[in-house]
């Protein structure tokens, strides 16, 4: 995976236009600049165009650029912009401040042309790699979908959603059948590109941008559907069967079909404190385990409560 190569984008925010087009002009050649100079709007800016660095003035009508940085870092949308002081005030004492705050840089007026530009290249840079490291630390190594530890952020993160509002939480795990003679017969680098075929088709079959799939382990993968009911989940469920029936990857040595099939185990729950995130993929486990046992190729769908037969 590499590193963003595309042109990377500046906020240059100051209440007094002359500074922007002063700072602008340094780094439109190599920079998509944007630029706002009321403070008030930095937050949304930031939110909806992800800079990659932010050059913030210090004092400004309304809100000081302290204070705004206080905000950028505590939002986690915005925690990780760069954000690089571009001001008059040069002491120590507020140079201080501007890195207390959450600053990862603190440039005095006039700017030096060639200190400013390679600062900004600098925190650019760095914010570039940190970025990938963190996609790359999300990422499951083999299929390139969401590992684990996300599925587990993304689990505990929908379930306090459900909580606050009620609202119904879907889960399945899904397992490759008969993979182990999958692999013992057409050999682990086939059962690999299978497992990335499998994933694929996966990510295509989820209908919606809120949910997720992710590889759980070996030849098992669970997807999180926020805010569905049952029937959906289940409906989702028999699109992802259908995907991969379609992919056709034959498997001779498999007891249910002629080609790689999948088991489920299907379950909707709305969330209560008493209940922990885990329980819902404990629950699809069962679910999936009497999928097995019924035969395999199958769906086995359940809400929370009575979630076994
Ligand atoms: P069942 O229908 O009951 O699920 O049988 P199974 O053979 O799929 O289940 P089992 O859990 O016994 O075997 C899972 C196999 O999946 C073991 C291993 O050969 C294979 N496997 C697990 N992870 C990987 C992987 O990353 N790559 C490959 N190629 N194979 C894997
Ligand atoms: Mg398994
Ligand atoms: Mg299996």
């Amino acid at each position: 995976m590499n590193a963003d190569l595309s042109q990377p984008t500046v906020l240059i925010v100051d209440d007094e236009p002359t500074n922007i087009e002063v700072l602008a002009k340094l780094l439109q050649s190599d920079h998509r600049v944007l630029f706002t100079t009321d403070p008030a709007k930095v937050m949304s800016l930031a939110e909806q165009k992800g800079p990659d660095l932010i050059l913030l003035d210090v004092i400004m009508p309304g809100m000081d650029g302290y204070e705004l940085c206080r905000l950028l870092k505590q939002h986690p949308v915005t925690r990780d912009i760069p954000v690089v002081f571009v001001t008059a005030m040069g002491e120590e004492q507020f140079e201080a401040i501007g890195f207390e705050v959450g600053g990862v840089d603190y440039v005095t007026k006039p700017v030096r042309p060639f200190l400013l530009r390679a600062r900004v290249r600098t925190h650019i840079d760095l914010k570039r790699k940190n970025d990938l490291l963190k996609r790359l630390a999300s990422l499951d190594g083999l299929t390139g979908i969401p590992n684990r530890r996300t599925l587990d952020d993304f689990l505990r993160q929908e379930w306090h959603r459900g909580l606050r509002h009620k609202t119904r939480l879907s889960a399945m795990i899904i397992d490759v059948d008969f993979f182990k003679k999958f692999n013992d017969y057409q050999g682990h680098q086939a059962g690999d590109h299978c497992l990335r075929q499998i994933a694929e088709s996966l990510s295509r079959s989820l209908e919606r941008k809120t949910d997720l799939v992710a590889r759980y382990g070996g030849e098992e993968f669970v997807c999180v559907l926020p805010e569905t009911p049952l029937q959906g989940a289940i409906h989702t469920a028999e699109k992802i069967q259908l995907g991969v029936a379609a992919l056709a990857i034959p498997h001779p040595h498999s007891e249910v079909a002629e080609i790689v099939t999948l088991s489920m185990g299907v379950v909707e729950v709305i969330p209560r404190r008493e209940l922990k995130p885990e329980s819902l993929l404990t629950a699809a486990d069962r679910l999936l385990y009497v999928a097995k046992h019924c035969g395999r190729n199958r769906i086995e769908a359940a809400p929370f409560e009575q979630e076994l037969p």
